[in-house]
């Protein structure tokens, strides 16, 4: 069952949105090396009630943190530790949700630390990009596949990189998870048709080797098979008559970083913020 927004539901979804942007930037603030992703997601977590919310993925199938951390090979779903250090030239995938009013902010971003390799920038950079065609491709009278074919084609056929096929984007609303499914591959002109109201979260989770991935010893955490970095980048978008409207917004986290000296390379991708 798909459930379209009314336009005050829309409002209320940017809400909780902005929470988790801020958040994010927050999180681009603090990164360094020889920081943990417990030290981000105790921050968060407060950063988030303060502002009225509640963390959206706590407690979510009984996850126990505020944040997804998920370092280099990590796809997504990291739990965050204070046993795993961040270090010069690694990148960092955060995903975080917010519940604000009864809806679910989700967005994410990986950040690089420090002095990463120009071959990593490159993924990142190329993800980014990919979750931009993604929402581009995402307007109404299309379909959900081509949303998928856009990412795909820019990423895995372009690009050479793999596209994980076990996650993919959703539905979002008064559920974290919705229908429909949007997977970051796809065929054109395939599923279903997009139309005013529908809201989805648009993730692209991008491998620099290989597609394959697999779930670590704690039942969470999806790893590279072949231990390749990878890379994910989403964005909560609401479907429009006249356009998609991204409803997270990340000039939030890309204003903190220049605040950042430890955030010595930043993305800048071609296509971003143009929709
Ligand atoms: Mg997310
Ligand atoms: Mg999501």
């Amino acid at each position: 069952m798909i459930y379209y927004k009314t336009d005050e539901e829309i409002e209320l979804l940017r809400q909780a949105n902005l929470v988790v942007s801020k958040t994010l930037a927050l999180v681009g603030s603090m990164l360094r090396p020889g920081m943990t992703g417990k030290e981000i997601d105790d921050a968060a977590e407060a950063f988030i009630r303060d502002h009225g919310g509640v963390p959206g993925f706590k407690g979510y199938n009984n996850f126990p943190a505020s944040l997804c951390v998920s370092p280099n090979e990590q796809v997504v779903h990291g739990i965050p530790n204070k046993e795993l250090v961040f270090k010069d030239g690694d990148i960092v995938s955060v995903d975080c949700g917010v519940v604000l009013n009864g809806f679910n902010g989700d967005a994410a971003y990986t950040f690089p630390i420090g002095n990463v390799s120009e071959e990593v920038m490159k993924l990142l950079r190329v993800t980014y990009e990919s979750l931009y065609k993604g929402i581009k491709a995402a307007r109404v009278g299309n379909r959900i596949g081509d949303i998928g074919f856009a990412i795909q084609d820019y990423t895995e056929r372009k690009h050479n990189y793999g596209v994980v096929r076990e996650l993919v984007g959703h539905g979002v609303g008064r559920e974290l998870h919705e229908a429909p499914e949007v997977p970051n591959y796809g065929k054109r002109g395939r599923g279903l048709r997009i139309k005013p109201g529908l809201t989805i979260a648009i993730e692209p989770m991008i491998n620099m080797g290989k597609k394959y991935v697999e779930t670590s010893k704690d039942g969470w955490t999806y790893v590279t098979k072949d231990r390749l970095p990878s890379a994910h980048f989403e964005h909560s978008v609401a479907i429009r008559r006249t356009g998609v409207d991204i409803l997270s917004d990340h000039s939030f986290i890309e204003a903190a970083l220049d605040k950042n000296e430890y955030i010595v390379k930043r993305l800048h991708p071609a296509t971003a913020g143009v929709v």
